[in-house]
């Protein structure tokens, strides 16, 4: 059954609900991890855990919980709920105050752990690849923070969504491409597999990390350095990485084809690399 925790409470979503004072609902004030858990086991909740801490930190969120405690009540909501493909998100915000923009330092955060059924995923993603288009980056400048303000993407996935297309990358003023509203994105440009570096203008996601290593693995030529728009209109091949879709081929670029229009080789590759980690 889907469950949700919340500050200790446990029980199902519909049921859980916090204040109008928190301050994630007035100013999406907190941060948030999503996790995947593959046969009943958490994939990498470690790195996600850390994560969770280093965007805390960053947002001068102090959480009063230690990285045991988070694992514990995180494990625990997932064997509870007894699902075993499941789909987590952690959340922390602020904590609870009158609306007020200045924040008192010793507030208690608001803990919130979701389990849900994954979402089914079409084979046809990652045999047919999908659409995406590139917009002009106009997020804040630290994207490295997992925030839960997250609306700015959310304007992105709309324009997407009305030019048919799964996913927007941001485009710096120098045309250089950031990373995906929800992803990270590779490319291969002559033979060399392209990402951006972990600085402030991407979030660096656990599935690029992982998708590193298999390359590393697999000896595939890797420079993680910024690229431009004209290297992506070139690629041979693009793809985008996320906890939930993993590794999902880009076959098309605002209307033009990318590598024949056919997912490229080395993404299978590195998504079978993956793949093999969590079986
Ligand atoms: N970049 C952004 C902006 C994201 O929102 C996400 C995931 O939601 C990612 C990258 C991928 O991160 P991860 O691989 O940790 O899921």
């Amino acid at each position: 059954m889907e469950l949700a925790y919340l500050n200790g409470w446990l029980g199902s979503l519909e049921e859980a609900h916090v204040s109008v004072n928190d301050r994630g609902y007035n100013f999406g004030d907190g941060v948030y991890e999503v996790l995947r858990a593959y046969d009943g086991v958490i994939f990498a909740l470690e790195e996600h855990l850390k994560r969770l801490e280093s965007s805390a930190a960053a947002v001068e969120i102090e959480l009063p919980w230690k990285p045991a405690q988070l694992k514990n009540i995180t494990e625990d909501t997932l064997s509870k709920s007894g699902i075993k493909e499941a789909l987590i998100y952690i959340q922390v915000t602020r904590g609870t105050a009158p609306r007020s923009h200045s924040s008192e330092a010793d507030m208690l955060p608001n803990l919130l752990v979701t389990v849900r059924n994954i979402i089914e995923i079409p084979p046809s993603l990652y045999s047919e690849g999908v659409k995406a288009i590139t917009m002009p980056e106009f997020r804040w400048q630290m994207c490295n923070i997992k925030s839960i303000s997250l609306q700015a993407s959310v304007l992105a996935k709309r324009r997407a969504d009305r030019a048919g297309a799964a996913e927007a990358f941001f485009v710096l003023p120098d045309g250089t491409v950031t990373e995906g509203a929800s992803s990270n994105i590779f490319i291969v440009k002559d033979g060399v597999l392209l990402t951006h570096p972990a600085d402030n203008r991407i979030l660096s996601g656990v599935l690029r990390h992982f998708v590193l290593k298999v390359a590393e693995s697999l000896e595939v030529k890797v420079r993680v350095e910024p690229f431009k728009i004209s290297d992506l209109m070139k690629a041979e091949e693009v793809f985008i990485t996320g906890t939930v879709a993993e590794v999902v081929p880009v076959v098309n670029v605002d209307g033009k084809i990318i590598g024949g229009g056919q997912p490229g080789p080395l993404t299978g590759l590195l998504h079978q690399g993956f793949t093999s980690l969590h079986e």
